[in-house]
């Protein structure tokens, strides 16, 4: 399995995991990305560019541990309150804000206008939204929000110095762009990453999650055919996309005979087993462009597009001759054989209407029932062989 397909494994089921371990992800993150930072600053401090404040880096050494002690506090923490229902939602508060806050002091430090702000500020509430409750995601990004224009408005007006950490020429002297470029790709690269990253993988997860939903939504999960609700939603369509080119449809309705004595004598899940193979059976016998579904208990409808009443009623006497031929193991690995009756219709005859072209069919299969059973029945008369 290749690295990108391992991670993605991993973070498989993140959507569902508590808030208090969604919480604990998005701190572990910020905690590299402040360790990056600190890396910057700890080399500022050894070596130092001549557009660094000095002053300012010594003065405020302690600050950045601190706010990682803090950090590594609150995963500590974090990790034994895991499964205590009542500090889920606590914790993801607490995490927000503790990340919002410490993006915006150290955004200050650097200059809030810049991509890195950009940055944080159009991708964090993108991957908040994803894992938390809105209201946390609101509070933590209108707090953000405030403490952003307020320093700004500070700096802007000269009460409070921007991006105390530079020298001022650092944002203007053409000799400083080289070193300008390369701390702001160096500040702004770690939230690139874990933002684009991360975004890409709850994507792929959510779209997996949808194919998922869609394929449940539409499947009988006995028999893993349509259900009723999809082998319907396909009837209307075949009825609208070929009525307006007068192309035939045609529909047959199959009930498996004398079901109920399978599941008196072999118990339901015999009874379930037949189904299965009924299935099965339908599925192989059908062309690809053939529509089958599981319309009730015993029960299957199929749907032919642009296939006339004869052609249809061909298909259905081959599915009659594949279901009788088939077979179902009992519990003393006797091979239990059942048969099946059906009724045909097609547009030819009774029109594009939903309900008069299935009423139809039904019709006939209570004819072929009457008649005898393990036959097809149409408008053409019985066929049998
Ligand atoms: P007929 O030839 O007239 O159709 O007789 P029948 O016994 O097949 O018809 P009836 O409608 O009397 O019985 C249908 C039976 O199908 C009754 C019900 O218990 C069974 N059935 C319906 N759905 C399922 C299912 O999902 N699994 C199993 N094992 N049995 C089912
Ligand atoms: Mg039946
Ligand atoms: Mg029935």
């Amino acid at each position: 399995m290749g690295f990108s397909n391992r991670i993605i494994r991993h973070f498989d089921d993140v959507l569902d995991w508590t808030p208090v371990r969604k919480s604990l992800l998005v701190l572990v993150i910020l905690i590299v990305i402040l360790v990056h930072y600190w890396a910057f600053q700890l080399y500022q401090m050894y070596f130092p560019s001549k557009y660094i404040n000095y002053d300012f880096l010594m003065g405020t050494q302690w600050g950045l541990p601190l706010i990682i002690f803090l950090g590594v506090l609150l995963i500590y923490f974090g990790k034994r309150l895991e499964d205590k229902d009542w500090a889920q939602q606590l914790f993801a508060y607490l995490s927000t804000f503790y990340y919002s806050i410490t993006l915006v002091i150290l955004g200050y430090v650097i200059g809030l206008s810049n991509m890195t702000t950009g940055l944080v500020m159009a991708g964090a509430p993108l991957f908040g939204f994803v894992l938390f409750q809105r209201k946390i995601v609101y509070a933590a990004f209108s707090t953000a929000t405030v403490m952003i224009l307020a320093l700004s408005t500070l700096s802007a007006y000269g009460y409070i110095p921007y991006a105390p950490l530079f020298k001022p020429e650092f944002f203007y002297a053409f000799k400083a762009r080289p070193f300008y470029l390369l701390c702001m790709i160096y500040f702004a690269l770690p939230h690139f990453v874990t933002i684009f990253g991360f975004c890409d993988l709850f994507f792929i997860r959510w779209r997996q999650r949808e194919r998922n939903i869609h394929h449940i939504s539409i499947t009988d999960s006995l028999t893993n055919l349509y259900n009723r609700r999809a082998i319907t939603h396909c009837l209307e369509n075949a009825l609208a996309q070929n009525a307006e080119l007068v192309y035939p449809v045609s529909v047959v309705l199959l009930d498996v005979d004398f079901f109920k004595k399978i599941n008196d004598a072999h118990g339901h899940l015999i009874g379930d087993k037949a189904l299965q193979v009924v299935a099965a059976t339908l599925q192989s016998t059908l062309r690809k462009a053939d529509q089958v579904g599981r319309y009730g208990g015993e029960e299957f409808l199929i749907v032919l597009s642009q296939t006339e009443l004869e052609q249809a009623v061909i298909i259905a006497e081959r599915c009659r001759v594949a279901i009788s031929n088939a077979y179902v193991s009992d519990e003393q690995d006797q091979r239990l054989q059942v048969t099946a009756s059906f009724g045909v219709s097609c547009s030819e005859q009774c029109g594009y209407q939903l309900d008069k072209i299935v009423r139809q069919a039904d019709k006939y299969l209570y004819e072929a029932k009457h008649q005898g059973r393990n036959q097809v029945v149409s408008i053409l008369n019985t066929i049998r062989t």
